[in-house]
């Protein structure tokens, strides 16, 4: 039996499905990077890379150690670490792991390093910032970087790469074409110098929806693996992945004046029955959500959250639900739960999925 009452299921197929509905956007040849930095975006990385390694080209993750867990649970597949740190060097080559190189700082550490060590052909990926402003060389850094890499056969140039600021949002789209024709003009720049054509890309989920022309060489799917396109249309399309469970602990007849939670925050106005759930605000479930703005489901019927969200636990209105201890409790499990979720939230779908706290078991439904 699972002591573990609080699951998060992640659906096997679900993400496939999703993978598959992309990749039939896509041009035959344009390549597959995964994105899997977070946890899979809360959800459980290695088993991700586990289920769509034999379907993608390429997986991203932020940090270093998130891609030396993958090469750590046997994942082969090449591994873009999209934001390393000068210090994480010897530890990204040591797992073949696969840079993003972003500023002169690393750049020159990293051309350094593989001199020193020596590297034959190390993998590297440059990023350019075409207006997002976070990280990236700048197209006034291309003539430093050709003369950089014009020394050294220690690395290798595998992408060119850049990310979109507002490829969900239509409003911006001559912003976005801007940066889109930008970063084409620096491909440009680079490939006349280079001696070779490093792949491009630049389109995450969204872009992929709305930029179709600009898919290049690769694009990065991450919040769409998930289940979700950052649009209506989109979501219909996709399967939800992340399932949130848990049981009822306990049952209480409250009585009129009586109050349920911290700062007594719900006053019963008439006989009352509640149910404590074992998840709270330390599992990612916001404490915006209290006082009735969020709800659970059990036994197909919604059940408000009464009074304060507490850090372990919750309490829900059941007074009209036949229901009763270790019945099941469904957090979410669509994804438009998890948009209202957010928009009880003030915030997205991405903050919400990978807000939900490592004590929650993940369990991979194939
Ligand atoms: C997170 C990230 C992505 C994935 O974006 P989605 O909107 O989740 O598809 C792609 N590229 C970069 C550089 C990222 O940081």
């Amino acid at each position: 039996m699972n002591n573990h009452v609080t699951v998060l299921e992640i659906d096997a197929n679900a993400v496939l499905h999703n993978l598959t509905y992309f990749k039939q956007k896509l041009a035959p040849k344009t390549k597959v990077l995964a994105v899997v930095k977070a946890f899979g975006y809360g959800s459980e990385a290695v088993e991700i890379a586990k289920i769509v390694e034999n379907t993608v080209d390429y997986f991203a993750v932020a940090y270093c150690g998130e891609g030396v867990q993958l090469r750590e649970a046997g994942i082969k597949t090449p591994i873009l670490v999209l934001h390393p740190q000068i210090q994480n060097i010897p530890e990204i080559v040591k797992n073949r792991l696969e840079p993003n190189l972003y500023n002169f700082q690393i750049f020159d550490t990293f051309l350094k390093y593989a001199d020193e060590a020596p590297l034959m052909n190390y993998p590297i990926h440059l990023k350019f910032n075409t207006g997002l402003n976070r990280l990236g060389f700048w197209h006034t850094d291309v003539p430093n970087i050709l003369a950089g890499l014009k020394t050294s056969n220690n690395v290798k140039v595998v992408s060119l790469f850049s990310h979109l600021a507002a490829s969900e949002d239509l409003r911006e789209q001559e912003f976005t074409v801007n940066q889109i024709n930008n970063f084409a003009y620096i491909v440009k720049q680079m490939y006349e110098h280079m001696g070779y054509e490093p792949m491009i890309h630049i389109l995450n989920t969204s872009g992929v929806v709305n930029y179709p022309n600009a898919q290049f060489d690769m694009v990065r799917v991450g919040i769409g693996l998930y289940g979700f396109g950052n649009d209506e249309k989109e979501t219909v399309n996709l399967k939800n992945t992340h399932t949130l469970k848990s049981i009822i602990s306990q049952i209480n007849i409250i009585q009129p004046g009586e109050t349920v939670g911290y700062n007594r925050a719900f006053v019963a106005s008439k006989v009352t029955k509640s149910a404590t759930i074992p998840i709270g605000h330390a599992d990612g479930i916001s404490r915006k959500l209290g006082n009735k703005e969020g709800f659970v489901i059990i036994n197909n019927q919604t059940a408000p959250i009464i009074g304060n969200v507490c850090m372990d636990m919750i309490m829900v209105d059941v007074t009209t639900i036949d229901c009763r201890v270790t019945d099941e409790v469904v957090l979410f499990n669509h994804q438009q739960q998890v948009e209202y979720i957010a928009h009880k939230c003030e915030t997205i779908p991405y903050e919400v999925l990978t807000g939900l706290s490592q004590r929650i078991k993940r369990v991979v439904k194939r």
